[in-house]
């Protein structure tokens, strides 16, 4: 069931009128329910009882160090892909020793903050990076753990920016070139051999293709293990989808059952193999624990009607939400305030100078200027990717608890966004 629903004709976070809200912290603002948020982390950990399993929540789809805290103290670990990360990790109460560190690029400075904080292991994406950490980890008298990122070269069916497991792809280690790597890895003195991880993109509705990379891991562990490599864990990654409403689209996989069939396998590799003995099992996932979890509440400012189109123009924009100039992404709004019959078609647009600064486009909305609208399913990839183009501060983050309201980021006024910079003389 929904944390955001109509009582009243009004929409609700939890027990809290979104219209009251906009009149006590304005807009835009991103709004996230509690209730949410723990359910949907509950999805995972309660399929993982019992299991030698750990939740590292994938926190580039959120930040926010309340929603950091919430979910540490439900026992969650956090995937990173920056040293900033890291910081936040341990600035919300986090255990590095839970985190595992993502991501291509790592400098040597990320290198060796995450080394003193003794995380639980490096996502390794090329040899050079093995070079790079063999030798920070070496200078500090340290040695790191870490997992290959493997490309299993498997089509997770799914917009091409958002799909990371092919060939073509930026991301991991070829999957012939794995043992290879691995044993390269196993040579250097300063490394650590623990896992092994892949992710093979985002917005999954189907589990089909991360059961399949599942697969060709299982069958590197064991090939791993003939030669005396044993591995301390299997990450999986992240990536199952969520509802956007978009019927277009179809239900995304539940968690349970995504899960369920990973741990049969597992179970089922164990008894035919004896493989996998003792090995934990990570999941990294982001959008399905903050996506549903997150509103961006908006006002009208006007309404526009052009040659072609009617505009609707609010004062959110793609500096607060990027992913439908970014990927063309769908994303459902909806008023406030139930209307009657939609008044008309339009493109919800934001004040910006770019013609991709649109939120949604042919819209049948009942709307006049003034009036709320929300953007739903706006918890994950939302803040976490906003910026201040046009000196516009990003929005307030509040977090809704029953009847309570939590300010958890103040909206940014311009003064901060250029107090880093001065003139020349
Ligand atoms: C982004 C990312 C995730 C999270 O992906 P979701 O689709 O949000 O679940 C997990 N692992 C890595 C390495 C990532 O880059």
């Amino acid at each position: 069931m929904s944390q955001f629903s109509y009582q009243n004709g009004v929409l609700h976070a939890e027990g809290v009128s979104l219209s009251a809200i906009a009149e006590q912290y304005g807009t835009p603002a991103y709004v996230y329910s509690k209730a949410q948020l723990l359910d949907n982390f509950a999805s995972y950990a309660d399929a993982c009882q019992g299991r030698d399993a750990l939740v590292c929540y994938a926190m580039k789809a959120n930040s926010n160090l309340a929603i950091l805290d919430l979910l540490a103290r439900q026992g969650a670990g956090f995937d990173i892909v920056s040293g900033g990360e890291l910081l936040r990790v341990i600035a919300a109460g986090g255990d590095p020793q839970k985190v595992i560190f993502s991501g291509v690029g790592k400098s040597m400075e990320e290198m060796r903050l995450a080394l003193e904080h003794d995380i639980l292991c490096f996502n390794v994406e090329s040899i050079p990076e093995l070079h790079r950490l063999n030798d920070v980890a070496g200078s500090m008298g340290k040695k790191a753990r870490v997992s290959l990122r493997v490309n299993p070269n498997v089509d997770a069916k799914t917009h091409p920016y958002i799909a990371t497991g092919l060939k073509a792809n930026k991301f991991g280690v070829a999957f012939t070139d794995a043992l290879a790597t691995y044993r390269a890895a196993a040579q250097l003195p300063h490394l650590n051999v623990a896992g092994i991880d892949c992710h093979i993109g985002s917005q999954l509705l189907d589990d089909a293709p991360l059961l399949e990379a599942l697969d060709k891991l299982i069958e590197l562990i064991d090939a791993l293990g003939a030669e005396g490599i044993h591995l301390h864990h299997l990450d999986l990654g992240g990536g199952i989808g969520i509802d956007y409403g978009d019927e277009e689209d179809g239900a995304p996989v539940p968690v349970g059952d995504y899960l369920g069939r990973v741990f049969k396998r597992i179970d089922a590799w164990r008894a035919a193999s004896h493989g996998g003995k003792g090995i934990k099992v990570i999941f990294e996932p982001g959008r399905s624990i903050v996506g549903n979890t997150g509103v961006l509440l908006t006002k009208v400012e006007f309404i526009k009607h052009g040659e072609e189109k009617n505009f609707c123009i609010v004062d959110a924009a793609m500096n607060d939400m990027a992913r439908p100039a970014l990927y063309q992404a769908w994303m459902d709004m909806q008023p406030v305030v139930q209307g009657d019959a939609p008044v008309g078609t339009f493109d919800v647009v934001g004040p910006i100078c770019e013609s991709g600064d649109w939120l949604a486009r042919d819209r049948a909305l009942a709307i006049a200027p003034g009036d709320l609208l929300v953007m739903k399913t706006a918890g994950a990839y939302g803040m976490t990717m906003a910026s201040n183009y046009n000196t516009r501060g990003r929005a307030a983050e509040l977090i809704v608890d029953g009847a309570q309201v939590h300010l958890v980021r103040q909206r940014e006024n311009p003064a901060d966004l250029f107090a880093l910079e001065s003139l020349i003389k």
